[in-house]
């Protein structure tokens, strides 16, 4: 059924405009006066300089906690990587030297660009010992390698700069060479059905994917 929508009523001056547009540039210029003279009531962060506050239940950066010895809590269970829904999480256990813990993480890895910061991995652990509390939301880096963060890295806590602790410097992925797709149709043999016609060579040095999904 067509809904009839009723036209508020214009007066005179209304229906002509000009009166409407004057006034409409009064609200304007009346509010740049304002905020022109009273710049910290303005309702807007100043950023990068003025950050936004975060919520109190917000997800940010990952962390691992650590015991009053140094070393993480992490006893490698296995259940942040089993929770993870973006398969971003690598862990490798070993024995631990201390005899009232089984087993630690010899490699723990979060490949933040896979990452959808569900939180999942800070809720199936068993010892409070991932945590995403650091306040950094914007993670920024120009490599790949850059956003595959290690044990040690995720072991600094909060306040850290984002690109402290990361791998040494290796081969930007700009400078990969592309190698060539098939020319003609004879160059197609061998090519695997359905491949990227422009893989791209990894530059030695830049690590693959901490899990292959
Ligand atoms: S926040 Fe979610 S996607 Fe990111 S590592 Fe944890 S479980 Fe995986
Ligand atoms: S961070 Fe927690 S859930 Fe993940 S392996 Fe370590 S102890 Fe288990």
């Amino acid at each position: 059924m067509a809904l009839k929508v009723q036209s508020p009523k214009l007066s005179f001056w209304e229906r002509i405009y000009v009166a409407e547009v004057f006034r409409g540039l009064g609200v304007t210029l009346k509010h740049l006066a304002k905020n022109t003279v009273q710049q910290d009531a303005m309702p807007t962060y100043q950023y990068p300089e003025e950050k936004k506050p975060l919520a109190v239940r917000h997800r940010s950066r990952h962390r691992l906690t650590v015991r009053e010895n140094g070393a993480p809590k992490c006893v490698a269970c296995m259940c942040c990587e089993t929770a993870c829904p973006a398969h971003c999480i690598h862990i490798v256990a070993e024995e631990s030297d201390e005899v009232w813990i089984e087993k630690r993480a010899k490699i723990f890895e979060i490949d933040l660009l896979r990452c959808v910061f569900c939180g999942y991995c800070v809720e199936a652990c068993p010892e409070d010992a991932i945590r995403m509390d650091t306040d950094e939301v914007v993670l920024v880096g120009e490599r790949r390698e850059d956003f595959i963060v290690d044990r040690e890295f995720l072991m600094r806590g909060q306040g850290e700069e984002w690109k402290q602790g990361r791998p040494a410097e290796g081969p930007s992925p700009r400078q990969g060479e592309i190698e060539a797709p098939p020319a003609t149709p004879s160059d197609d043999e061998g090519w695997e059905a359905g491949a990227p016609r422009t893989p791209i060579k990894i530059p030695a040095g830049w690590r693959t994917p901490s899990k292959e999904v």
